[in-house]
């Protein structure tokens, strides 16, 4: 069983973040740039498998922010209803600010536009991308909402349920607020750049451990995520001409690292009430996260970001 959130996980999460990461005035999105695909049941539905609570915790462990090698719904059992189709449609950027969905669909734009232009194969680099509730079927197999955020090689799509982020607040004791979801967001599509590259292709993506290829690869996607935020308030909007973001302060910041924080092995090990063991990682420390994020948001050069060069990872 799945249980909804309480309610004042979200709005202790938003009423803290008084500095909200915030798109500029002026900005307008012109949607269709995400697909939705919701099973019409609502969300926080029980997913199939009859997982809860540990059983639950664990999964999200093993295929959270995943690179796409895992098939969750082989775990759970799940399979999903074909749903209503749809896309996330135009927004302004103060709908962007105030709207999940608004801010997934105006992130992916400035996602687009900063990789266009940090890539020679400028067309190569635009992932799709799926926001779903319950289940959905992708070329990596079925996925549930429990699986966490991914991305799909096989169909180079981005996968996410949006009430991850609830998840992230209530269960991993993230801060939450925008620039986590962001990072969420530039993470997953740093692992399509790891596809377009052909990082994918060359690592290991099926091992464990601190020197694993896994966890370079999952250091490597938030290394990227940091040279995109890096850049988010510089790049501008090539059909607005407006500035995606105002500038990122240190407050904003500081809750992309907490969320980057959260998802560390360590640290759901210890969620888990497992003990702390550097042999499974998948993902990497806390620590390791938040210094990667950071390296790129400080460098924002891809060559810094270069994981499986690193002495120290
Ligand atoms: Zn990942």
């Amino acid at each position: 069983m799945r249980t909804p959130p309480p309610l004042d996980a979200r709005g202790a999460a938003t009423t803290t973040n008084v500095l909200v990461v915030t798109f500029q005035e002026g900005g307008s999105f012109g949607g269709g740039r995400v697909q939705s695909r919701r099973s019409g049941a609502g969300r926080g539905m029980a997913i199939g498998g009859g997982v809860g609570g540990l059983g639950l915790l664990v999964i999200l462990a093993i295929t959270l922010l995943s690179g796409g090698n895992v098939d969750p719904g082989a775990l759970l059992g799940g399979g999903g209803e074909p749903g209503n189709d749809s896309t996330i449609g135009a927004c302004t950027a103060e709908q962007a600010n105030t709207d999940r969905a608004c801010r997934l669909s105006a992130t992916l734009d400035s996602l687009d536009t900063y990789w266009s232009s940090t890539m020679s194969d400028a067309s190569a680099t635009i992932p799709e991308a799926v926001e779903f509730t319950s289940a959905v079927s992708t070329a990596c197999g079925q996925a549930s909402s429990a699986s966490g955020p991914f991305y799909c090689p096989g169909d180079q799509t981005i996968y996410l349920d949006l009430g991850f982020f609830d998840e992230l607040t209530s269960r991993f004791g993230a801060e939450g607020g925008p620039l986590a979801e962001m990072y969420v967001y530039a993470h997953e599509y740093g692992h399509h750049i790891q596809n377009v590259t052909g990082v994918f292709g060359q690592a290991d993506r099926g091992g464990s451990g601190a020197e694993s290829d896994s966890v370079r690869v999952e250091l490597q996607a938030d290394c990227y995520a940091g040279m995109w935020a890096g850049n988010a308030a510089t790049t501008k909007d090539p059909d607005t001409g407006v500035t995606y973001l105002e500038p990122i302060s240190a407050a904003e910041l500081a809750q992309a690292l907490d969320a980057a924080a959260a998802v560390g092995d360590d640290h759901i090990q210890e969620q888990s009430g497992t003990n702390v063991n550097p042999d499974s990682w998948t993902h990497g420390s806390s620590e390791q996260r938040q210094r990667w994020f950071t390296t790129g948001y400080e460098q924002r050069d891809l060559a810094a970001c270069d994981t499986f060069a690193a002495r120290t990872l």
